[in-house]
């Protein structure tokens, strides 16, 4: 039996595990932290990322879990609902979106790898910190919390290492540092009472300023009352660099003035973030799309590969897709080497195509359209965008998302 070495038990490295040990691999994974804690907020996962997790048997946890998502509308500051772009099944999707806590879906994960492949299967505390490989296989070198340094050999080797990967930094060494336009994002969750139908997505404001808003709790829901996850995003003249992003609460709530003018007809945003204990800090950043991932036996998977803006909600979604695609890969190639050459081939472009779309706005680019036409609260929608403006903007982001519906 081949053994796969992942580094990192986020969302893709414990996807990663799952599609593998589905193809028959033996699996091991390294994670840098301690302890595996339930950490983030909310993220969101497309029809494609959907797919994929229902494809591992992971249907009835995500619906306990998570929202399925109804719609998400786009908004003006003034609450003016521009669009409103029906999501998942009830757009026509096999698959539906789901609105769901990070830390809550990486621990679905963590549990099925658990159940599936054995206790020892997760190796908490072990950072990668260096492998070499030859024709017989890959060593991968892991320092753990104490400093001790232990090896593992493998067949192969997947980086699910995230934003900051070491595997990246090591096989491409020369890569330029992350890319970013000097956007903060502040992330928090409250439970309150429901806005809206209980499923429905909001955007609001425009490229610039722009408050999110979603319900992440299926639990919550069946009470009658709503987990609400909301980003508030600002153009910020000293945005924390990249090296410094890790998702942390430095206490900062200044953020929030920006948002005084924001009227919603259905939830009071200002008093939202006010209320909410912990407001996880983190800069929009990414990075160029590589030419290449891997070398040989060693490749890139999820943020590792190809870090996006969280924009069009694709981080989560792309990262579990490209776990199948390995699976997939490896299963139909002769050699290991070959089987990640295809994997790469497949996924590299696709992902190139979405780290750049999102630089561009993706789907929110109506937001935009709408704000520059804008003068006050009583304008009229239909003076703020054409149904064809909508329509052009969305369409264009399914395809270059690899989400497109049967008929397009
Ligand atoms: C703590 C945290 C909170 C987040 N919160 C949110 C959120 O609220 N909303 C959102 O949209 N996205 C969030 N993200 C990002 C989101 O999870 C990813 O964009 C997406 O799910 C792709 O996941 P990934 O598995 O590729 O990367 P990640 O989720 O970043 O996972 C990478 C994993 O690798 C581990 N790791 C790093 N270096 C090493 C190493 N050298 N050796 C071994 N392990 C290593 C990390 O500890 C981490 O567990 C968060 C990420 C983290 C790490």
């Amino acid at each position: 039996m081949s053994r796969a070495l992942v580094a990192g038990a986020g969302i893709d490295g414990l996807a990663a595990a799952l599609a593998l040990h589905g193809r028959g691999y033996e699996v091991i994974v390294f994670e840098a932290v301690r302890e595996l804690r339930p950490l983030g907020v909310g993220i969101n996962l497309l029809p494609h990322g959907t797919q994929a997790l229902h494809g591992m048997g992971l249907a009835d946890a995500l619906d306990r879990t998570g929202i399925r998502t109804r719609a998400i509308e786009y908004r003006t500051r003034y609450g003016h609902v521009i669009a409103s772009d029906p999501r998942g099944t009830e757009a026509g999707f096999e698959h539906p979106q789901y609105s769901i806590h990070r830390g809550a879906l990486q621990m679905i994960l963590h549990d099925a790898v658990v159940e599936r492949i054995g206790g020892g299967a997760v190796r908490a505390g072990m950072r990668l910190d260096g492998f070499s490989q030859d024709a017989s296989g890959v060593r991968a070198r892991f320092v753990g919390a104490d400093g001790t340094t232990v090896e593992a050999q493998g067949d192969l080797l997947v980086g699910a290492d995230g934003f900051h990967s070491r595997v990246r930094r090591i096989l491409h060494p020369a890569e330029g540092p992350a890319h970013a336009e000097g956007m903060m994002m502040y992330r928090g969750a409250l439970e309150t009472t429901p806005f809206g139908d209980g499923r429905t997505m909001f955007i609001a404001g425009n490229h610039d300023l722009k408050f999110v808003c979603y319900p992440i709790s299926e639990e919550a829901r069946r009470r009658g009352r709503a987990v609400v996850n909301w980003v508030a995003e600002i153009r910020h003249d000293r945005p924390r660099p990249a090296t410094e992003a890790d998702w942390a609460d430095r206490g900062e709530r200044d953020f929030i003035d920006r948002f005084r003018g924001f009227r919603m007809p259905d939830i009071d945003v200002v008093s939202l973030m006010e209320s909410t204990e912990t407001v996880l800090e983190y800069p929009m950043i990414d990075r160029d799309p590589l030419g290449s991932w891997g070398q040989g036996r060693v490749t890139l998977l999820g943020d590792a590969a190809h870090p996006m803006y969280p924009i069009g909600a694709n981080g989560a979604s792309q990262a579990v897709v490209d776990a199948v695609a390995l699976g997939e890969h490896l299963a139909s190639a002769s050699t290991i080497a070959e089987g990640l050459a295809a994997y790469e081939a497949d996924r590299l472009p696709k992902t190139s195509a979405v780290v750049l779309a999102n630089r561009n706005a993706g789907p929110e680019q109506v937001l935009d359209i709408a704000d520059a036409r804008l003068t006050g609260p009583d304008d009229r929608v239909d003076d703020l965008i054409a149904p064809h403006e909508v329509e052009a903007v969305a369409s264009r982001y399914r395809r270059i998302a690899g989400f497109t519906r049967r008929s397009e």
